[in-house]
């Protein structure tokens, strides 16, 4: 952890000229105010400093808007994008009456998680490995006006396979619906631009491990190494802004919606986790895959509460388009070792120290704050209940026959489902007071906006189905 006097050392050493104050809102989108170094002293950096929370969709009403933001020291880099050299660090909210974290900043909300991880002596490390999937396009023009919405996306890598004419580009190397893992260039046409991706994250700290074409023509995925709850979702919120300030370097745009185009796969973000205690793994065990009863546990928590986490691990409307059989994303609340159609997966790998669950339906248009903070508590609500998650299902769950597809449980088919799921099975977030039922209501009536807007519109579906009835 550093201290003011080293941040300010730091800020003269690399002749800094603007600090740029960054938190994340309720939907998960990373927000900032950028400082000149006039304003910025010790005071600053240990004491915070004010803004208007009232403008943040779902956080403070008008006539409480004053919030506090307390730089968090142990996080800060330069911004690898901005002309003017600026140091990046990322706050806290906290009331700035008693001096609380805010019970809406999700950051704070992930500091608590781990905080009621220690306190529970089942470990005191949980750690958190995302793996986010984006799809990167040439030009989306998209508008929703009075006829409802419409989208075109211009891609040279994905024009063949949603059927739009594309006349630039590397025409004759593509890769089919599904073909795009992986192919060398030039059918994988994005090389530069993920080596480039991957090199910046290298540069602002974020260990980096790969980076490779994805299943979906013009989707892809880089692999950084796993960290500590909150550290893993800081580093997911940096992610997120180098693809897509790179993909807009390149003249490109770069989204995590989960399900862009019909037809092909479409963008998760698969969580590997695990608790560790006094430098040990709690997950390695002789169970089955090699895993403790503890992680068992820990899996029957996730799945018991499965659908309530659709709320924040799946918390968009868009989201559902994605869990649907036959796109190597889960629908079925079952674990395997070997299965990637289960929701739990027990990644293979021989070393204690590698035993983890991959949890596989969450995707990257979640807050990985609020996502990873609610897969915690279930977890460990799987671990203090002894909840077992039944047998593993070592079958392709995709072609089970009727009858025994009907004995397994799903995730949630809409975010209203979700949400729902969300309001009536929330006891196991407020342990510890992690989750606040202001909190959870809130939410619940921020992301209802988003079910309404969605559910009002008309469809471009709808308009091909129906039409002419
Ligand atoms: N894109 C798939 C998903 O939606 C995952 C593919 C993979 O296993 O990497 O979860
Ligand atoms: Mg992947
Ligand atoms: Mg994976």
């Amino acid at each position: 952890m550093a201290t003011a006097q080293e941040i300010l050392a730091l800020i003269k050493e690399k002749d800094v000229k603007f600090v740029d104050v960054r938190f994340t809102d309720t939907r998960g989108k990373w927000q900032h105010v950028t400082f000149d170094l006039a304003a910025v002293d010790e005071e600053f950096l240990t004491q915070g400093t004010m803004f208007d929370g009232s403008s943040i969709a779902g956080w403070k009403g008008i006539n409480e808007s004053d919030m506090l933001l307390l730089p968090d020291l142990s996080t800060t880099f330069i911004d690898p994008f901005f002309a003017q050299t600026t140091l990046v660090i990322t706050a806290d909210v906290l009331e700035p009456t008693t001096g609380q974290p805010y019970d809406r900043d999700p950051r704070s909300i992930a500091k608590a998680a781990e905080a009621y991880l220690k306190s529970t002596g089942i470990g005191d490390t949980a750690f958190f490995g995302p793996e986010a999937e984006f799809f990167i396009f040439d030009n989306v023009r998209f508008d929703a006006g009075m006829s409802g919405s419409f989208y075109h996306i211009d891609s040279t890598e994905a024009a063949w396979n949603i059927g739009t004419e594309y006349d630039s580009g590397n025409l004759g190397h593509r890769p089919s619906v599904k073909g795009g893992y992986f192919p060398v260039p030039p059918i994988d046409s994005a090389q530069d631009i993920r080596g480039e991706m991957l090199a910046i994250m290298g540069d602002v700290g974020i260990d980096p491990e790969k980076h490779h074409h994805e299943v979906a023509s013009a989707q892809h995925e880089l692999g950084c190494k796993f960290n500590t709850l909150v550290k893993g979702a800081d580093n997911m919120q940096i992610y997120k802004y180098i693809v897509h300030q790179v993909a807009a370097a390149y003249g490109k745009t770069a989204t995590f919606m989960p399900k862009p185009m019909a037809g092909d796969n479409g963008s998760g973000m698969h969580v590997h986790q695990s608790i560790w205690k006094a430098g040990k793994p709690t997950f390695a065990g002789s169970g089955y895959a090699d895993l403790s009863e503890t992680a068992l546990y820990y899996i029957g928590g996730i799945i018991k509460h499965a659908k309530a986490l659709n709320a924040f691990t799946n918390s968009l409307t868009n989201s559902y388009k994605r869990l649907i059989p036959g796109f190597e994303a889960p629908v079925l609340l079952a674990y395997s070792a070997r299965n990637r159609s289960a929701s739990c997966r027990i990644p293979f790998g021989n070393s204690p120290k590698a035993k983890r669950v991959e949890v596989r339906f969450p995707d990257a248009g979640s807050n990985p704050y609020l996502a990873f903070a609610a897969m915690l508590m279930a977890g460990l609500d799987g671990i203090e209940n002894k909840i077992h998650p039944g047998d593993p299902s070592d079958k392709d769950l995709y072609h089970l026959p009727p009858e025994e597809l009907k004995q397994i449980p799903t995730v949630c088919g809409s975010l209203r489902e979700a949400l729902a799921s969300l309001d009536a099975d929330r006891s196991f977030l407020k342990k510890g007071g992690v989750f606040s039922d202001d909190f959870i209501n809130a939410y619940i009536d921020l992301k209802m906006e988003e079910v309404y807007a969605f559910e009002h519109a008309p469809h471009p579906i709808e308009f091909k189905m129906y039409y002419s009835v």
